[in-house]
């Protein structure tokens, strides 16, 4: 079995401890807690997944306030895609902007390594994330599964409430995955983007990801 296709038999809980454990505020988290931050990021996917296919998505780009731009460069920052609400972009409508040129820098690695993945699908998949975002902003999906704050002292005095934005992503990343039937979880176009910009890098998110498979295993992260 080559690296990718370990890759894709990872478990969705796997996926969404990596996830979890790139949020800045992931060592704030009691550890007991973690198993329910990832369930409930992952359940908050799968719950939208019910009432939209990706068709209904496309449809929804036409008839909703919702534009979808793509852009022929790269993102800032190295980022795929991103969503603005209506209240920040200039046109006043919401947005969901996708970077062709990381779509078809990833379609190349694919390709390069003989792994059959197309254009169509790598937009697909980006689309639909960010179309996860589009519901959340718009109240159209419970806000209540996302929401997790952890509370901790700031220089021993001042007591700070701050929201985990990573179980945003877990959701996210399901929900793109169930709307395109992938085989494999989204983020794993991140360590074949890697693989491209630099090999210790991919190696080690790879190494991470085996690594929180093995802490998830039996449901306990
Ligand atoms: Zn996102």
């Amino acid at each position: 079995m080559n690296e990718w296709q370990t890759l894709s038999h990872l478990s969705p809980e796997a996926w969404a401890h990596v996830l979890l454990q790139q949020d800045p505020l992931y060592r704030r988290i009691p550890a007991a807690e973690v198993p329910d931050c990832i369930r409930r990021g992952i359940q908050a996917g799968l719950d939208a997944a019910k009432h939209w296919t990706l068709d209904g998505v496309y449809q929804a780009i036409e008839t909703q306030n919702v534009a979808l731009c793509t852009e022929p460069g790269e993102g800032a920052c190295g980022i795929h895609a991103e969503y603005s609400s209506a209240a920040i972009s200039v046109s006043g409508r919401c947005e969901i902007r996708l970077y062709e040129k990381t779509m078809q820098a990833i379609v190349s690695q694919a390709q390069q390594h003989g792994i059959p993945l197309s254009l169509q699908q790598v937009t697909n998949l980006h689309l639909a994330h960010e179309f996860f975002h589009y519901l959340e902003d718009t109240n159209q999906v419970a806000a209540s599964q996302t929401e997790y704050s952890v509370s901790f002292r700031l220089c021993y005095l001042f007591r700070q409430n701050r929201k985990i934005q990573s179980l945003h992503e877990i959701a996210a990343h399901l929900f793109a995955q169930r709307l395109c039937h992938a085989e494999f979880h989204p983020l794993q176009l991140d360590w074949l983007l890697l693989r491209q910009q630099d090999e210790a890098q991919a190696k080690a998110f790879y190494d991470a990801c085996l690594r929180a498979n093995d802490l998830t295993k039996g449901g306990n992260p």
